[in-house]
């Protein structure tokens, strides 16, 4: 599209997260959404490559006979099985979704670095499978074979299905929520539910000192998950403020029905996944759990506690807790080497 030619500058005050000046995508100065640019930089400062994290010690335990459970087994790939394909999702809701019509430049710098963190976030998956030798067809398919991921991504996938329509434009109230929603389900409910019981479920290995590589790997990815959570909460109150209207009570009650339906389908997959429990962890234990973060969420974007439930994981919010994260990555043993790639 032609950019007029004028001596006029952006008006700071103009810029919009969806919605704003043509000029305004290319122009990264003046910066409006602060917010984008910290986490463009906390990511780049959190840089990690898969390939940086030892798996010896996972390998043997996979090939010996007695140190998991056949359930412990069944778990660890079914928990892989939805992790493999949901940061491919995530990748092309970022790329395809929210890039085109996100009219903020700095939000676009946060969104390419986001869209390369979920590229080696499968990276990770697929390293781990790879090192194990487990069957990468069986767990690169589960997301179709396993009812309660497949629902799961379904609700993601078909809810986002209006917005990637190549002829959708923003800018009506009608289509500016149609892409909030969209930004919910994928931050919220995607982003910040759906991954998390699985999450649960590693950091379980990882206490019982099992497949602490995989483990490792997933601390990185959890990190990086808080971050995307972190942007994309920051970027829906901000088109909340932006667009007068857009945040009605009706479409305030659609989208606390859409959280409660995200968190019936999380539980459910955790109770199909772990009918017996694991590590110590019981369908009611993971049901309380979803339930707890869930409300963290809707506070976080304006909407009142649906559940009110304790947190029965309370090392899980140790590991989470963004206030918590330098210490609890304290524990990194090796610095990612920016300057190394150049001498050559
Ligand atoms: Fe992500």
């Amino acid at each position: 599209m032609p950019i007029a030619k004028t001596s006029k500058r952006i008006d700071i005050n103009q810029r919009r997260v969806i919605n704003g000046a043509d000029a305004d995508v290319i122009q990264l100065y003046p910066m409006k959404h602060a917010f984008a640019w910290q986490a463009y930089n906390t990511g780049n400062a959190n840089h990690w490559l898969p390939t940086e994290i030892s798996m010896q010690k996972d390998i043997e335990q996979w090939k010996s006979k007695n140190v998991l459970s056949p359930d412990e087994r069944q778990a660890f790939e079914t928990v892989l099985g939805f992790f493999t394909t949901a940061d491919s999702i995530a990748a092309n809701n970022v790329v395809l979704a929210f890039y085109k019509h996100v009219t903020s430049p700095e939000c676009r710098m946060y969104l390419l670095r986001q869209g390369y963190e979920e590229a080696i976030h499968t990276h990770a998956y697929q390293y781990i499978v790879e090192s194990l030798g487990m069957d990468e067809s069986k767990i690169f398919n589960m997301y179709r074979e396993v009812e309660a991921i497949y629902e799961k991504d379904n609700l993601v996938l078909s809810l986002n299905e209006g917005v990637f329509d190549p002829h959708f434009k923003t800018g009506t109230l009608e289509n500016d929520q149609k892409f909030l929603e969209n930004m919910i389900v994928f931050s919220v409910i995607m982003e910040g539910i759906f991954f998390y019981s699985a999450f649960a479920v590693m950091f379980g290995f990882q206490r019982q000192n099992k497949l602490v590589g995989s483990a490792e790997q997933i601390q990185y990815i959890m990190r990086d998950e808080s971050q995307h959570l972190n942007f994309g909460i920051n970027m829906i109150n901000a088109i909340k403020t932006e667009i007068p209207g857009v945040w009605s009570k009706d479409f305030q009650e659609h989208i606390i029905e859409l959280i409660r339906r995200g968190v019936v389908l999380e539980y459910t997959f955790a109770r199909e996944v772990f009918p017996k429990g694991i590590f110590g962890m019981n369908a009611e234990a993971f049901k309380q759990y979803i339930e707890h973060i869930a409300d963290r969420r809707l506070e976080r974007i304006g909407l009142p506690r649906q559940y009110e439930s304790e947190n029965p994981f309370p090392w899980m919010s140790e590991a989470i807790d963004l206030s918590k994260e330098k210490n609890f990555f304290e524990t990194r043993v090796t610095e990612y080497q920016v300057g190394g790639a150049l001498e050559w």
